[in-house]
Order: C-alpha cells, then sequence, then structure tokens
C-alpha cells in the first residue's frame, strides 16, 4: 500500500521504536483514510512499547493518558499518539474500561477495536496487518463489529452510535448481524453521557452524508434511548422519516427527506444544524434547549436561536411570496417581480434583522438558498419556485446589507443629544426613543441624519406629552 505524505512524514516515529527492538504500526482511522484515499485526519501509532520506553525513545513527549497506555509524541511541528498494544476487559456499566491489559501482540490490540475497517494496522513497509476482513469490508462497503457484535455493543453501548456515525461518514451498509445487534441493545445508550452522543452527533451532521446519518439514527429507533429525552418533534420527525424509507408514504415525511437531503449543502456544520431544526420544527428555544442537552458550547446555542428567530419571523411570509410569484404565468416576468420585494415583506425582514441581527438574517437566507424545502409551500410548484427563490434571495440579501442603520450605535444620533433635546432625567424612555428611531431609520422612513432623526425625536417626545391624544403609529 502507498503511503501518503502524512503517513511518510511519521515513518521516522516507526523507525525510533523499531530499532529499538520494538514493533510499531500505524493504526485506526488513519490506515481506513489511507485505503479509500482520503486525507487524514491524525496519524494513530500502536506499538509494543510501554509508555516508559516510548517516552525514552523521543525527546520530545507529552504523557497525555499514561494510565490507557497513550503518549503523544511532538515531532517536526504535529503530534501523534502513541499506544502500546492493549486489551480491554472488565468493562463496567456498558463503557469502556477505566482500566486496561498492556499485551505484546498486535493482533490483540487490533481485537479490542469496534470495527473491522477500523482494526487495520500498516507496518513502516507498507504491509497491512489486517486479521479481521477490514480491506474486503471496506472494499465492499460493510461496517461489520469486530467479532460477535452483541458482545462488542454490550462491552460498550458508545459504538452503537460509532456505527451509526461511520456508516453515514463512509456510505456503508451494516452488516446484518451488527444492525440487529444495534437494535436489540439500543436501550444501552441510556448508560452514555450526553456530551459523547454530542460529539457523535456532531459529527454526524458536519460529515458527509448527513441524510444517511438521519435515516439510519431514525430507522435504528436510537434517539428514544438517549440517556436525556430528546425533543418530541424529533422522535415524531423519526417516525415519519422511517415509514418513508420503509417504502410507506409519508406526508410528513417526504419534505423532511428532502430537505434533509439538502444539508449536505450546506458546507457549515452551524449552518446545517440550523436547517435541520427549522425542518423538525424546532423553536428557537427548543432548539437551543436541545443544544443544551447535547452539551454544546453556549454561543452556538445562541447563534443557532437567532438563526430560527429569523426563520420563525419569515418563513411564513416567504413561501406566501414565493408561492405567488411561481403562479404567475410568464417565467420571464417572476424573477424580476421576486426582485422587487413586497412592502410588508420588505418590513418584516428588516424588523427581523434589527431584532436578530443582519448575520443571522444573511445566515438564514444563505441557508434556505440550498435548502428551498424550509420555506416551500407548494411542492408542485417547486421547479417554479426555484426560478425565483434566487432573484427574492438576492433582493432579501440587498436590502439587509443596505439598511442604513443595523443598530442603534449606527444611528447618526446619540442618547446624550437626546437627553439634551428631552430636557428631562434619562430613564427606560430613552431607550425606547433610539430603539423606534432605530427602526425608522432601517425601514428607510427617517433619513439616517442627524437633523431628520432630532426632527422625528422632537416629534415624538411632544406626542408622548400629550397623552390624552390617540398615539400614532411611531409610538
Ligand atoms: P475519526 O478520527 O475519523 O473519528 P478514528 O477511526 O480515528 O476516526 P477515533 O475515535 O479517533 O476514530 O479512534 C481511533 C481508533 O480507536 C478507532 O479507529 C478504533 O480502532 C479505536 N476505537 C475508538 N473508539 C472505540 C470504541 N469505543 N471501541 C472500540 N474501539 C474504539
Ligand atoms: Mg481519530
Amino acid at each position: 500500500m502507498s503511503m501518503s505524505e502524512a503517513l511518510t512524514k511519521a515513518l521516522p516515529l516507526l523507525a525510533a521504536l523499531e530499532s529499538r527492538g520494538f514493533e510499531a504500526v500505524f493504526v485506526g482511522g488513519c490506515v481506513r483514510d489511507t485505503l479509500l484515499g482520503r486525507p487524514l485526519k491524525d496519524v494513530d501509532i500502536a506499538t509494543s512499547a510501554s509508555p516508559e520506553d516510548v517516552i525514552a525513545a523521543f525527546p520530545h513527549t507529552i504523557p497525555t493518558g499514561l494510565q490507557h497506555g497513550t503518549v503523544t509524541v511532538v515531532h517536526d511541528g504535529d503530534t501523534y499518539e502513541i499506544t502500546t498494544f492493549r486489551t480491554e476487559s472488565a468493562y463496567e456499566g456498558f463503557r469502556r474500561p477505566s482500566e486496561v491489559r498492556f499485551v505484546t501482540e498486535l493482533k490483540e490490540d487490533l481485537l479490542r477495536r469496534d470495527f473491522t475497517i477500523n482494526a487495520m494496522a500498516m507496518r513502516s513497509d507498507g504491509t497491512m496487518v489486517d486479521p479481521f476482513g477490514g480491506r474486503r469490508d471496506l472494499g465492499r462497503g460493510i461496517l461489520r463489529c469486530v467479532g460477535d457484535a452483541d458482545a462488542r455493543l454490550q462491552e460498550d453501548a458508545l459504538r452503537i452510535v460509532r456505527a451509526v456515525r461511520f456508516a453515514a461518514a463512509y456510505d456503508l451498509r451494516i452488516a446484518p448481524g451488527t444492525w440487529r445487534a444495534i437494535r436489540r441493545h439500543r436501550a444501552l445508550l441510556a448508560h452514555i453521557a450526553m456530551e459523547r452522543i454530542g460529539l457523535e452527533f456532531d459529527k454526524m451532521i458536519g460529515g458527509r452524508h448527513p441524510e444517511r446519518a438521519g435515516a439510519l439514527l431514525a430507522s435504528s429507533g436510537l434517539l428514544a434511548h438517549t440517556k436525556e429525552l430528546l425533543p418530541e418533534a424529533i422522535s415524531s420527525a423519526a417516525a415519519a422519516y422511517a415509514a418513508l424509507n420503509a417504502g410507506r408514504s409519508s406526508e410528513a415525511g417526504e419534505p423532511l427527506a428532502r430537505g434533509i437531503r439538502g444539508l449536505a449543502g450546506l458546507a457549515d456544520a452551524e449552518d446545517r444544524w440550523a436547517a435541520l431544526c427549522a425542518l423538525l420544527g424546532l423553536g428557537a428555544d427548543e432548539a437551543a434547549k436541545l443544544f443544551g442537552t447535547l452539551r454544546y458550547a453556549t454561543a452556538r446555542g445562541e447563534r443557532l436561536s437567532v438563526v430560527l428567530g429569523v426563520h420563525g419571523a419569515m418563513a411564513e411570509q416567504a413561501g406566501r411570496d414565493l408561492t405567488a410569484l411561481a403562479d404567475q404565468p410568464v417565467a420571464a416576468e417572476n424573477a424580476a417581480l421576486a426582485a422587487r420585494l413586497r412592502e410588508d415583506t420588505r418590513r418584516s425582514w428588516i424588523l427581523a434583522a434589527l431584532r436578530h441581527g443582519q448575520t443571522a438574517a444573511l445566515a438564514w437566507a444563505g441557508i434556505v438558498g440550498r435548502v428551498p424545502d424550509l420555506i416551500a409551500a407548494d411542492i408542485h410548484a417547486a421547479e417554479r419556485q426555484h426560478a425565483v427563490l434566487g432573484p427574492y434571495l438576492q433582493a432579501l440579501e440587498a436590502a439587509v446589507r443596505g439598511m442604513p442603520a443595523g443598530a442603534v450605535r449606527d444611528l447618526a444620533v446619540k442618547g446624550k443629544e437626546l437627553l439634551a433635546l428631552a430636557d428631562r432625567p434619562s430613564g427606560p424612555w430613552l431607550g425606547r426613543l433610539l430603539h423606534s428611531l432605530l427602526e425608522a431609520a432601517a425601514l428607510g422612513a427617517v433619513p439616517n441624519e442627524k437633523a431628520a432623526l432630532l426632527a422625528e425625536a422632537a416629534a415624538r417626545l411632544a406626542q408622548e406629552d400629550r397623552p390624552h391624544e390617540t398615539r400614532g403609529d411611531h409610538s
């Protein structure tokens, strides 16, 4: 097997251990990805040397996980994990054991690994060590547990989710015995920390085939067995999706399936999550809660909420607009019509951008461009909707980019100046006034110029001072 640059660069590490009389091989993901010609994420090494011997063999090491036999070696600006051959026994609570036993045989080390495609090693001369037929499985597109699937998934229930993740990322079919074991032992997922589940989901959504991950998660029934409950919308979507995949027609499943197929068209994983949550019908709060359950960073949940906030504000209106546009008889005119936003659409759009932020608004428009099923109201008009979708979204984007003011700080008038104008003590009224001026400026109702804004402010203050009069639209 020929070696990629990344493996070649790591060869001196194998040589250093071999020259001291130890066995040392590339192992796991880097071997699998080399066989597939995919770029390597990291290069892991397994060796018969003890962690102490590894530390002695290299000038720059970090004792990352000594109790598990792992030493990190820094070599030529890159880090490598070198792990002593080991077996795992005495699994407790359906999780990987905290104690391991070091062994001298490579094959014993490969035996502890989860799937045949992950249980291959490569020697420094390029020869493969593949006792479980990983290469054959990879060639045939099959994901299979090493040895007895029931035993392997019961030892460590995380492997149940890893199976789905690898099957999705590498577009593999799951071997029948492994699939049966996944379904049989899925309730063991309740023993796995949500953080681990969250990491796996993230890799599935961000990976090559999120649609395949979705299909497998739905048909395996895994989603109902996590330690902490996922939102109800997820289980009902999974049921609809599974029905569809099983060949039954499902009204709810079809747009969902089309939408999920569209996810891969989004480059950014955060955008994929936003699209997925919108497809599942999760509101901003529910989605943020889901992110909390999956232990994602707060900032990610916040970003998700604002994009879903824009979706909540705009999806129906955009669906109506596009359906109406697609119904126009002359296709050539549709694009021109689409580019001219309705006044009420423009207003809701600008207000949504003020409320949730221009970045979130632009992100939403970008997502909808890739996953039109997020808003498409009328399936039969889908093709014609597509012809108008581009110009419509461009018009929305232009409207947001062209907003004269996006935040109070962009206003040509400052709070201090309004205080002087009003000649009254500061209070909540000031923030309200600034915000209403911001809306007026953003909508283009008042130019974002000091004199115009001060005049508008004076008019509004005067109106407030006459409480017996009915208030105008602006208050
Ligand atoms: P990637 O880095 O792309 O996720 P990988 O195969 O490198 O893929 P890791 O999670 O980094 O996956 O694990 C490295 C190797 O360790 C795997 O290839 C597999 O051999 C083994 N391994 C990891 N987790 C488990 C587990 N839960 N049970 C058994 N073996 C595992
Ligand atoms: Mg890895």
